[in-house]
C-alpha cells in the first residue's frame, strides 16, 4: 500500500491551488452576493485543462486520474474558497463529462467533449424532478420514439449550470411499465437548441451562490436518435452505477480543500487574537476544537482518496465505502465551518473572514447527490448484508 503522492501529483495540486488563490478567491466576496458565474474564469479554468482533468488528451482533456483529478479539485477547493465554482466545475466535469467519455459513441464524443474541455460547452446533468429527488427512479419526464427522433416531456430541477449550459446528460423514462423502474430509464444528450427546451425557473440559493440553478423543461423536445447515450432503458442503471464512484470522490474532493483552507485560517486567528492577555489558542478548549476539525478532514480526505484509488484500480469502487466518504466528507465540511465561525468569534459572523460563506456552502453537500438520510440507508444494509 502506497499512501504518498509523486512530486509530479503534488505539483498539480500546488498549480490548481495557486490558480485558486490568485485567480478566483481574490474577487468571491463580490461575486457571491451577486450570485454571478463568471464566464472568464471559467473559460481559464479550461485553458489551465482542469474542466477536461480526467478526460483523455485525444478528447482535448489532461487524461488525469481520478486520484490525480481530485488533487487538482482539492488543490483549488483551498485555494479559491469557492464552493460554487468547484459545484458548477463538478457538474460540467463529472457529471456530463466523465459519462460522455465513458458512455458516448465516437460521434459523441468528438462532438461534445472537446467543447467541454476548453470551457466553449458547458456541460450539466438532469436527473432530480420536482416530484423526485431520492427517490430518483420515481421520475415522470418521459421520451417517446417517433421516427428518427426522441421526443421528450417533463421538467427537470435543481439543474446545477441550467441557465449558462449548453449541452445536458438527461434521464428520462423510455419504458414506463419496466420492473424495476430503473430498468425502463434511458439517458439522453440535449442541447440547449432543440426545439422544445426551455429554462424555467432560475433558483435563488442560500449558498453555492457563484454557481448557477434551474428548472429545465423539455416541451415535446426533439432528440435526433443519435443522442442515445448508452444503451436504451438502462442508460439510467449504467450512467448512476458510473458517476456514483467519480462523484463520491471528485465531487467532494474541493470540500477538503475548503475545509483545509478554514482550519488554517481558524489556527492563524488562534495565534493572532488575544484575549485576557494572551493568544486564544492558548486556552485547551479552543485548542482542541482545532484538534477535531483537523482529526475530521484527515479522515475524509484518507475516505475520499481511498475511494478514487479504487476507481482508478478496479473502475468500480464498493458501494458502501462511497457512501461512507459521501456522508463523512459532507458532515465533516458542515462541523469544520461551524467550529471555525466560533473560533473567529463575532468576525466569523461576517463576510470579510469567508467562513461564513463556507458553512453556506457547505450546507448543500449533505443534500446533493443522496442524501446523508440515503447514504446511512446504504451504509446499513451494507452492514446487515455482511452478517
Ligand atoms: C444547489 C443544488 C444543486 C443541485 N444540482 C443538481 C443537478 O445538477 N442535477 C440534479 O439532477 N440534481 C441536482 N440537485 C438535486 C439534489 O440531488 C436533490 O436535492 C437531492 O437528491 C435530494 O432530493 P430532494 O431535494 O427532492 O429531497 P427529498 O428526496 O424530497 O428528501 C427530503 C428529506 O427526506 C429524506 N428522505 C427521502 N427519502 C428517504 C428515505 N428513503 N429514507 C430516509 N430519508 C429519506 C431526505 O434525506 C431529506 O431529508 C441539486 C440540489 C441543490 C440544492
Amino acid at each position: 500500500m502506497e499512501f504518498g503522492f509523486t512530486d509530479a501529483q503534488l505539483e498539480l495540486y500546488e498549480g490548481a491551488k495557486s490558480f485558486g488563490r490568485t485567480r478566483v478567491f481574490p474577487t468571491v466576496l463580490e461575486r457571491d452576493p451577486k450570485h454571478t458565474w463568471d464566464r472568464e474564469i471559467w473559460l481559464e479554468l479550461g485553458e489551465m485543462g482542469l474542466l477536461g482533468a480526467p478526460i483523455p488528451e485525444e478528447y482535448g482533456g489532461t487524461g488525469l486520474s481520478c486520484v490525480e483529478t481530485c488533487l487538482v479539485k482539492e488543490g483549488f477547493g483551498e485555494g479559491a474558497e469557492d464552493g460554487g465554482v468547484a459545484l458548477a466545475w463538478g457538474a460540467h466535469t463529472i457529471l456530463c463529462g466523465v459519462p460522455i467519455w465513458k458512455l458516448g459513441t465516437e460521434a459523441q464524443k468528438q462532438r461534445y467533449l472537446p467543447g467541454l474541455c476548453s470551457g466553449e460547452l458547458t456541460g450539466g446533468f438532469c436527473l432530480s424532478e420536482p416530484d423526485s429527488g431520492s427517490d430518483a427512479a420515481g421520475m415522470k419526464t418521459k421520451a417517446v420514439k417517433k421516427g428518427d427522433r426522441w421526443i421528450l416531456n417533463g421538467t427537470k430541477m435543481w439543474i446545477t449550470n441550467g441557465p449558462v449550459g449548453d449541452v445536458f446528460v438527461v434521464t428520462a423514462v423510455t419504458d414506463p411499465e419496466a420492473k424495476p423502474r430503473a430498468a425502463g430509464i434511458s439517458t439522453f444528450l440535449v442541447e440547449k437548441s432543440f426545439p422544445g427546451f426551455a429554462v424555467g425557473q432560475v433558483i435563488d440559493k442560500m449558498g453555492m451562490k457563484t454557481s448557477t440553478t434551474a428548472e429545465l423543461v423539455f416541451t415535446d423536445c426533439e432528440v435526433p436518435e443519435e443522442n442515445l447515450l448508452g444503451m436504451e432503458n438502462y442508460g439510467f442503471v449504467i450512467t448512476a452505477k458510473l458517476i456514483l464512484g467519480w462523484e463520491r470522490s471528485c465531487l467532494l474532493a474541493p470540500g477538503l480543500g475548503g475545509a483545509k483552507a478554514a482550519i488554517d485560517r481558524s489556527a492563524r486567528y488562534l495565534e493572532e487574537r488575544h484575549q485576557f492577555g494572551r493568544p486564544i489558542g492558548t486556552f485547551q478548549a479552543t485548542r482542541h476544537m482545532l484538534a477535531q476539525m483537523r482529526i475530521d478532514y484527515e479522515i475524509a480526505r484518507n475516505l475520499v482518496y481511498r475511494v478514487a484509488w479504487q476507481l482508478d484500480r478496479d473502475g468500480d469502487p464498493p458501494l458502501v465505502d462511497a457512501a461512507i466518504a459521501k456522508l463523512w466528507t459532507s458532515e465533516m465540511s458542515q462541523r469544520v465551518f461551524r467550529d471555525a465561525i466560533q473560533l473567529h468569534g463575532g468576525n466569523g459572523f461576517t463576510t470579510e473572514y469567508h467562513v461564513e460563506r463556507g458553512l453556506r456552502d457547505s450546507l448543500v453537500a449533505t443534500i446533493g447527490a443522496g442524501t446523508s438520510e440515503i447514504q446511512r440507508g446504504i451504509i446499513a444494509r451494507g452492514v446487515l448484508d455482511f452478517l
